[in-house]
C-alpha cells in the first residue's frame, strides 16, 4: 500500500509540473502585431537590367542627346556626343544639369581614354560635383599613384576611398551614389552636414562619409548656404574623359 502511494504522489507531482509548465507558454507577452507597420506600403519598384534605370528614375542622359545639360554659363554642351557617350572636349567648361536635385540615389557611368597619358592628377581626371559643390573625383586610379584622398572614388581632398576598385583605362566604370544634401538654418547655419555613401563599380568605397565642406582645391572647404536644390556638375579637367547611362532617383 505504501509503495502506491509513492507512485500516486510522484504521478500527481509530475503533472502538476506539466501544468505549470503549460501555463508558463501560455502566457503569450504582447501582440506580435503591435509592432508590425503596414502603412505606408513602399512603391513597387521594378529594377533595371543590370545598370538600367529603374522604372522611377529621371534619366539624365542616355547617349542621345544633351537635353538634360548646359555647360555653366548657360550654353549649349559643346562635348562630343557618339557611340552612345558624351565626351568632355577639352577648355569648353563643365556641364551641368538643367534641373536641380538635392538628396538622392545618382548613377554614373564613366570611362578614362584607352591610351593612357599623363600621371597622377594629369591622368583621365574629371568629376561629379553633387549640388555643383562638393566632388565625387573621377580618375584612371588604375596603377596611377596620387594624394589618396584625391584617387577615383575619393570626396575630393576630404575622404579617401574604403579601397581602389579601378577598372583598367578604357574600360567603362560605375559609380552608384547615395547622397544626403546639407541643411541650413534661416541664419545660415549647417544644421547637418552632408553625406556620400558611393559604389564603385559595386564594390563600397564611400560609407556615409562627412563632407566638411564645397570642394576646394586649396584650404580648408567651409559650408556657405545653398538651395536645396541644385544642378550636377560634370567637370572639364582638359582630359577626354566619357560618361553615359546617368540616371538619378530623387529621395
Ligand atoms: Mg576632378
Amino acid at each position: 500500500m505504501k509503495g502506491k502511494t509513492m507512485l500516486l504522489q510522484i504521478v500527481i507531482l509530475m503533472l502538476a509540473g506539466i501544468f505549470v509548465v503549460m501555463c508558463a507558454q501560455q502566457d503569450e507577452g504582447p501582440d506580435p502585431k503591435e509592432t508590425e507597420v503596414w502603412e505606408p506600403e513602399p512603391d513597387v519598384v521594378t529594377p533595371g537590367e543590370l545598370t538600367a534605370p529603374p522604372s522611377d528614375a529621371i534619366v539624365l542622359f542616355d547617349g542621345t542627346d544633351f537635353s538634360n545639360w548646359e555647360h555653366e554659363n548657360g550654353e549649349p554642351v559643346k562635348w562630343n556626343l557618339g557611340d552612345g557617350a558624351m565626351t568632355v572636349v577639352k577648355k569648353t567648361g563643365s556641364i551641368r544639369t538643367k534641373q536641380g536635385f538635392g538628396d538622392c540615389q545618382l548613377h554614373v557611368e564613366w570611362r578614362t581614354p584607352a591610351e593612357v597619358e599623363g600621371e597622377g592628377q594629369g591622368r583621365g581626371n574629371s568629376g561629379i560635383f553633387l549640388q555643383g559643390r562638393y566632388e565625387l573625383q573621377v580618375l584612371d586610379s588604375y596603377d596611377n599613384r596620387t594624394y589618396s584622398n584625391g584617387q577615383a572614388g575619393s570626396l575630393y581632398k576630404q575622404v579617401m576611398p574604403l579601397v581602389n576598385a579601378s577598372r583598367k583605362p578604357g574600360e567603362w566604370q560605375t559609380y552608384d551614389i547615395i547622397y544626403t544634401s546639407p541643411k541650413f538654418d534661416s541664419d545660415g547655419n549647417v544644421v547637418s552636414p552632408a553625406y556620400m555613401t558611393v559604389l564603385h563599380n559595386g564594390v563600397l568605397v564611400q560609407n556615409h562619409s562627412e563632407l566638411r565642406g564645397p570642394t576646394v582645391y586649396k584650404g580648408q572647404p567651409q559650408y556657405e548656404p545653398h538651395s536645396d536644390h541644385e544642378p550636377i556638375v560634370l567637370q572639364d579637367h582638359s582630359d577626354p574623359v566619357s560618361y553615359r547611362n546617368i540616371w538619378i532617383r530623387e529621395l
